[in-house]
């Protein structure tokens, strides 16, 4: 039997100013609390410079406040870049790592991300690690190839209680921002994949214990049929959770789920 929560985690990108983004926090704050005793997790990552009057937004809430990226050293001569411990002291409890866009748009290696995602772990801080392959790679089918070196070089050697703070987010590329939506069959076959790819890693019981969300345009009307398969659990959202309606939506559709 599993014991896996949906975790809904909104990621805002680059979008809303502080006052937009305190703003949207508390509207967060108030859909997340219709979740009740539903085993629904809900989390935000605003921006950079917004997560401080956003975690005082979210103080004493049950809303899990995310960073959207970090930097492996703790302090230095690193112009511009951002510690995990600093992250943690702002009030996060989660770090993204991996995007896509960290990756595709900002050439972040495997290997750069590995060390973010260890960093972020010694930090105390639960990482959302974000996986999936871009269009011709699926189209060439090589779409489990991509994603099996991914996920085992960005979690191996990790220990079982580092594991537990680590959350997947499968998310292909073609997916995000451009309004396709994998079909469900095709998300639970790569969730269902990713598992197995745990299982030879880490133990079939880590494996089952382990969140794994979706991510790729996700929205009100197609929350409900993603969340429903079996190894997918939960759902990183981009554009639909820049307004406080859709994002609410998704959240209702994961306490449907969750509750049947
Ligand atoms: C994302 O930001 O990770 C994402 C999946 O974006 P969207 O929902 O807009 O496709």
């Amino acid at each position: 039997m599993t014991t896996r929560r949906i975790f809904v985690c909104g990621n805002w990108k680059l979008h809303k100013t502080v006052a937009e983004s305190v703003e949207l926090a508390r509207a967060v704050r108030e859909a997340a609390e219709t979740v009740g005793d539903a085993p629904v997790d809900v989390g935000i990552a605003p921006v950079f410079v917004s997560l401080h009057p956003v975690a005082q937004v979210l103080a004493g809430g049950s809303v899990a406040l995310a960073a959207q990226n970090g930097y492996w050293e703790p302090e230095g001569a690193f112009t511009g870049e951002i510690s995990f411990s600093l992250i943690r002291d702002v009030g996060c409890t989660h770090v993204i790592l991996g995007h896509s866009e960290r990756r595709h748009v900002f050439g972040e290696t495997e290997e750069e991300i590995a060390r973010k995602v260890r960093a972020a772990l010694d930090a105390d801080l639960k990482v959302i690690f974000c996986i999936g392959e871009m269009l011709d790679e699926r189209e060439r089918g090589e779409a489990q190839t991509v994603v099996h070196r991914q996920v085992t070089s960005g979690l191996e050697g990790l220990t079982a209680a580092q594991m537990d703070r680590v959350v997947l987010a499968y998310e292909p590329v073609w997916a995000i921002g451009t309004g396709k939506t994998a079909t469900t069959d095709q998300a639970q076959e790569m969730h269902a994949f990713i598992r197995s790819i745990l299982k030879e890693s880490f133990g079939s019981d880590l494996a089952n214990q382990v969140v794994i969300q979706y991510g790729g345009s996700v929205k009100p009307s197609n929350a409900a049929e993603l969340l429903s398969q079996p190894d997918v659990d939960g759902a990183l959202v981009g554009g639909a959770a820049l307004k406080t309606d859709s994002f609410a939506a998704i959240i209702e559709a994961a306490v449907n789920v969750a509750r049947n």
